[in-house]
């Protein structure tokens, strides 16, 4: 059976008259990398913040590693919220050893941890910079490294990639999957959902406060395929018999559904017969036209 590291039950929370959290179901299963996908204000924040023991829910139940979530589990939390906050004249080494010993690691333990990834991180030269002289990316780059020093079994990104350049993106990418190797849980949250949905296996989208749809990512692309294919011809006349619909047509690519009762060999015979095809593959969708047609559906 499949371990949950987190679920979060029934939850709840109002912000006086309104609702953020409105009866939210989350399971999240030991070592998966967990989208939480949503528009901007469907609660997402609010959820990582009560995970986070930030903020309390008005109901509902959390459970963590199998017992119900307490004070102390935050030493096996990791959390990058989206508004990060450094003190401005600190110097970034002292910074980070400060921020390493409030989560209850010994000095000599958070400095040698702080080296190996600041070296890790090719940053090493920044320790003695005050925080005000690094870039947004710069001082994300520093962010992550605090919020994984202490080896959580659970780590949670809020927008992770948003201010970072595709090359740090991509680095701080990769060091996220080797985490995710080693054994450690992953939470992404964010709006944009083309950022992480290749590298999630696990999603649940959230609006209006509530959880719209959630569970395996090939589940769901499987269960929302539509019968369309992505077909590229030589030329751009194309004209079908009944059994196929053209649902879209730029120049000499076409995106065409299949009527009941065909398959796409019948549509491979058909265009074989009269057309030169370059490229002919099935439209599987984005989780971006997955939502949009999840909330339509509710
Ligand atoms: P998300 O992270 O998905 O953008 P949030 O959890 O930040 O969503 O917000 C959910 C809703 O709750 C939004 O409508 C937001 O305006 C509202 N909200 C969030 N925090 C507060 C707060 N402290 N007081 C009042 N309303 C809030």
């Amino acid at each position: 059976m499949q371990k949950h590291i987190l679920i979060a039950k029934d939850i709840v929370k109002k912000y006086g008259n309104h609702t953020a959290l409105n009866h939210v179901n989350i399971e999240i299963i030991e070592g998966s990398i967990f989208g939480l996908l949503g528009p901007n204000g469907a609660g997402k924040t609010t959820l990582m913040r009560i995970i986070n023991q930030i903020i309390a829910p008005d109901s509902g139940r959390l459970i963590f590693d199998g017992n119900p979530l307490k004070r102390e589990d935050i030493a096996k939390i990791g959390y990058l919220p989206e508004e990060r906050g450094l003190y401005k004249k600190m110097k970034v080494g002292e910074q980070a050893l400060y921020l390493a010993k409030l989560k209850g690691m010994p000095h000599h333990e958070a400095i040698e941890k702080l080296k190996y990834w600041f070296s890790r991180l090719d940053i090493l030269d920044w320790w003695h910079k005050k925080v005000e002289e690094l870039s947004k990316g710069m001082a994300q780059k520093v962010q992550f490294v605090v919020t994984v020093i202490h080896n959580p079994k659970l780590l949670i990104f809020d927008e992770p990639f948003s201010g970072f350049d595709p090359i740090n993106a991509a680095i701080i990418r990769n060091e996220i999957l080797e985490l995710s190797k080693n054994g450690t849980t992953i939470i992404f949250s964010t709006h944009r959902m083309e950022s992480v949905e290749e590298i999630c296996n696990h999603i649940a989208l959230i609006n209006n406060a509530e959880t719209v749809l959630q569970g395996p990512i090939e589940k769901i692309k499987n269960d929302f395929r539509n019968n369309t294919f992505s077909v590229k011809l030589k030329a751009d006349n194309l004209i079908l018999s009944n059994n196929f619909k053209i649902l879209d047509q730029q120049g000499n690519h076409y995106q065409i559904q299949l009527k009941e009762n065909t398959t796409a060999n019948d549509l491979l015979n058909e265009l074989i017969k009269n057309e030169e095809i370059i490229s002919f593959e099935e439209k599987i969708p984005s989780m971006e036209d997955i939502f949009i047609k999840a909330v339509k559906d509710e």
